[in-house]
């Protein structure tokens, strides 16, 4: 059975945070993760992430202005786990094989000051390493660290962009190149 995870974005700012959040949303995809929660109103970005899924496949969701509380408390009572990633928590080397074995995990991310209340709901508060950086940051390290299969080589399932790794230049096949040459080749 596949792991559910989720990522919950905390303390988006619409006017100065858009590009960093799209960025979370889009490493929560691109590294495996099933959706993303944004506790603010902005849907523009669950709109661009949502774009960028139909084109580059997967079933990534984002869902626009959630209660956070609400959300957590929810998650809890029907058995997932919150690890809430923060340079305070203990070091990920150390928490890594209790959120291996979580088969639903909401990771936690935030912006500016994340609210107390947000460390005690958590099961765990994870350090990335306990120095200041960034939130895309320590959310691509912690979905690598606790990744079944490498994320970095799982298949998107009904892109309609495919990249063809090349040593140079760019190489993107279309889906409809793609039938093409499926048809042919059968
Ligand atoms: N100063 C803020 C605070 O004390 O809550 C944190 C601001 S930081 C730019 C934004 C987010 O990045 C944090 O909420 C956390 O999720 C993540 N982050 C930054 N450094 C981290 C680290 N070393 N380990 C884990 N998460 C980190």
């Amino acid at each position: 059975m596949r792991k559910e995870i989720i990522v919950l974005r905390l303390g988006h700012r619409p006017e100065r945070d858009k590009r960093i959040t799209t960025h979370v949303g889009l490493t929560a995809r691109a590294f495996g993760a099933n959706g993303m929660l944004l506790a603010s109103d902005d849907q523009k970005i669950t709109d661009n992430i949502e774009e960028m899924t139909s084109r580059w496949g997967g079933d990534f969701y984002v869902r626009n202005n959630v209660e956070m509380t609400k959300e957590i408390k929810k998650w809890q009572a029907e058995g997932g786990k919150v690890c809430h990633l923060s340079m305070y928590g203990i070091n990920l080397p150390d928490a890594v094989s209790d959120l291996k074995k979580q088969s639903r995990l909401m990771i936690i991310v935030g912006a500016e000051k994340v609210p107390g209340e947000i460390y005690e709901l958590a099961d765990w508060n994870v350090a990335v390493g306990n120095q200041p950086h960034s939130e895309v940051a320590a959310l691509a390290v912690t979905m690598d660290r606790i990744a079944e299969a490498d994320p970095l080589t799982a298949p998107f399932e009904n892109a309609e962009l495919t990249v063809v790794p090349t040593a140079k230049g760019k190489k993107v096949i279309h889906d409809d190149e793609l039938k093409e040459k499926n048809k042919t080749a059968h």
